[in-house]
């Protein structure tokens, strides 16, 4: 971080600011120059409160020359982050550091039927994970709301049945008494800011998977894992899922360069989600295989055996043999990418 100073600046005034900041524990390079005094500070500038150095009345100008956040910065972390979750079965599963994690099911469990059967025919696919909302943010009050308990009752049953584990969102934070089974954790878009959800989260011990909220910066999404990660859980996936834009084509605009931004500032894996980022179906695998070429490090895909009755999101879901067919593409994909994506099945 660089401090300028004001013109005309009192040297003893400036010294003993230059003390101050030396107390919360960064190293100063103090430079006088004819008329104006610049301070550099080195070390770990994070806990450092740019917009407070901006109100003194000594400091002309802060440039901050490393990034906010610390524990899901690369520099600090060079090499990539692979997380390992266990399912219902022995086998441990990977996402991250050249393990893809193909995350796919229905917008929200729905039936026994239905959720088993989607389990079924993704795991015999190839997918990794079996996603399903129990507890939904919908829009409007009066949509269908997702099961609740009941919902995460069958999403067991589905893990017990394939053995896939199972990644399904939380939204408040007395849910987690029933997510114990939960493999994976989703924070929703519209969670990304919700300070107390994230801290909360910083003690549980249980991968989380992160969606970037529609409106949100890669630095706000990066200083939301931050905060589970400051808390002690730095098992973060990264989730791009588009952003708000003035396009209405798409139901949001699917952002593949926040890809190799996120891999370049931080360790943590990146996967996207095509179905959110688009709204319809017959774009999925398309900008699945374009998340893939950029370098994602896995997807998160929404599949339904009847998309035209789907209680949600049917328009964007694709089919099972949809999902297969993709399957078979991205095999192709990951291989060019020298990256593992599970056994063909
Ligand atoms: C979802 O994955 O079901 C969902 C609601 O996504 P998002 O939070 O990205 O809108
Ligand atoms: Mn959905």
């Amino acid at each position: 971080m660089i401090i300028a100073m004001k013109q005309g600046a009192a040297p003893e005034a400036v010294r003993n600011f230059a003390a101050g900041l030396e107390k919360q524990g960064v190293k100063i390079h103090l430079s006088e120059g004819a008329s104006q005094t610049v301070l550099g500070l080195v070390g770990d500038t994070t806990g450092i409160d740019e917009k407070a150095l901006k109100a003194h009345h000594l400091v002309e100008k802060v440039i901050r020359v490393q990034e906010p956040y610390k524990r899901a910065n690369r520099l600090f972390h060079p090499e990539d982050t692979r997380i390992d979750i266990r399912g219902g079965d022995s086998g441990v599963r990977h996402i991250g550091a050249g393990y893809l994690g193909i995350i796919a099911g229905p917008c929200s469990v729905e039936t026994r039927e239905q959720i088993i059967g989607i389990a079924q025919d993704v795991k015999q696919a190839g997918a990794g994970f079996l996603r399903g909302g129990a507890f939904k943010p919908r829009t409007s009050p009066y949509s269908f709301q997702g099961l609740g308990c009941e919902g995460l009752d069958l999403l067991m049953e589905a893990k017990q049945e394939t053995g896939l584990p199972i990644v399904t969102e939380l939204m408040a934070i007395h849910q987690l008494e029933v997510f114990d089974e939960v493999d994976i954790i989703q924070v929703g878009a519209r969670n990304m800011q919700n300070f107390t959800l994230l801290k909360e989260l910083g003690h549980c011990r249980k991968p989380i998977l992160l969606k970037r909220g529609y409106a949100a910066t890669i630095t706000e999404l990066l200083m939301a894992a931050e905060y589970i990660m400051a808390g002690g859980n730095e098992d973060i996936i990264l989730c791009e899922r588009g952003i708000r834009t003035f396009d209405s084509y798409t139901r949001n605009t699917l952002d593949l360069s926040s890809i190799p931004a996120l891999k370049k500032l931080s360790h943590l894996p990146v996967i996207v989600d095509p179905s959110h980022a688009t709204g319809i179906s017959w774009m999925v695998p398309a900008m699945t295989k374009a998340a893939i070429a950029a370098g994602a490090d896995g997807v998160m895909l929404e599949v339904h055996n009847d998309p035209e009755n789907a209680r949600c999101d049917g328009e964007q879901s694709i089919t099972p043999a949809a999902f297969a067919a993709l399957m078979e593409a991205l095999r192709k994909y990951a291989s060019i990418e020298g990256k593992n994506i599970g056994p063909a099945v």
